[in-house]
């Protein structure tokens, strides 16, 4: 399973009037995900749902969907300077607490950092100035003065491997905290581009290597802000190609067995890592590898 993936939550898509909202939120077995600085709640490797008598009544929640019948929300609980709850457990990077959680517990927390960053920072309405009002459980503001709706964003991103015969493609990106890292490339997908142009442009942009076909492979929600990673195959048509120097920093291609030998973390002596299983980017490798 690639993290972030795989929530099971039942979202209530079709039914998440003012009045259903207010019934779910007032149960006493709602349950509730707390942020804070924009990171969950977590004790014991676990996410941290709180019950309704915890939660204030004004606190700042979105609906995130039924766990069997019992609804969940995530609350937000600031940004202030004390972290709150200190009694309950330790608020942990996003990052550092997918590596830990539950499969299940990572997804849901992803869907609720998302989903509550965008809140965040969309409180005011994009055509007017107005302040907005939260609607639909979160999955819609409106603006009272003008009529206009908004919708939380997710920003699609194509994340690709070329692959020439018995070898695929990785690079080093300038951004990439570890120098010794080297993973598939990526990018924004923009307007009026389909994925498969997406892929082809970045391609061309970041390593100056042309592709053929683009084989979809699998996608990951990645909520650092609010991303969809869509992870893609790419044939390239030869072994040439030219760094951009600015965002890709060095590439390198890497055979079947020089990438499985890669693919559990170890540095090797040439001092090359490929990216960690929270990544897609390890997903695509490795299925490659194994395929
Ligand atoms: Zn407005």
């Amino acid at each position: 399973m690639i993290p972030f993936s795989g929530n099971p939550l039942e979202r209530m898509g079709e039914a998440r009037t003012a009045a259903k909202m207010a019934l779910l939120r007032a149960r006493a077995d709602a349950l509730f995900l707390p942020f804070w600085q924009m990171k969950p709640l977590v004790a014991g490797a676990r996410a941290v749902f709180l019950t309704a008598d915890v939660v204030a009544a004004d606190a700042f929640c979105v609906f995130l969907g039924l766990d069997g019948e019992r609804p969940v929300f995530a609350v937000d609980l600031g940004a202030g300077e004390d972290a709150p709850l200190p009694e309950r457990g330790e608020f942990r990077d996003m990052r550092a607490a997918a590596f830990v959680m539950p499969a299940r517990d990572t997804a849901i927390a992803g869907q609720a950092k998302a989903l509550l960053y965008w809140h965040r920072r969309h409180g005011f309405c994009a055509n007017c100035g107005a302040a907005t009002k939260v609607t639909d459980g979160g999955y819609r503001r409106e603006c009272p003065a003008c009529g206009a709706e908004h919708f939380p964003r997710t920003d699609p991103v194509v994340i690709m491997l070329p692959i020439f015969g018995d070898a695929c493609l990785v690079g080093r990106n300038r951004k990439f905290p570890n120098a010794a890292l080297f993973s598939a490339f990526a990018g924004f997908v923009e307007q009026g581009e389909t994925v498969e142009e997406a892929v082809r442009r970045e391609l061309a942009e970041e390593v100056g290597i042309t592709v053929g076909a683009v084989r979809y492979h699998a996608s990951q929600p990645w909520p650092f802000p609010s991303s969809l990673m869509i992870g893609c195959y790419a044939d390239a048509l030869s072994r040439d190609f030219t760094i951009d120097g600015t965002e890709i920093v060095e590439a390198r291609w890497l055979t079947k067995a020089e990438a499985r030998a890669r693919l559990d973390g170890v540095l090797k002596d040439d001092g090359m890592a490929l990216p960690v299983p929270i990544a897609i980017a390890h997903h695509l490798i490795k299925d490659w590898v194994e395929g």
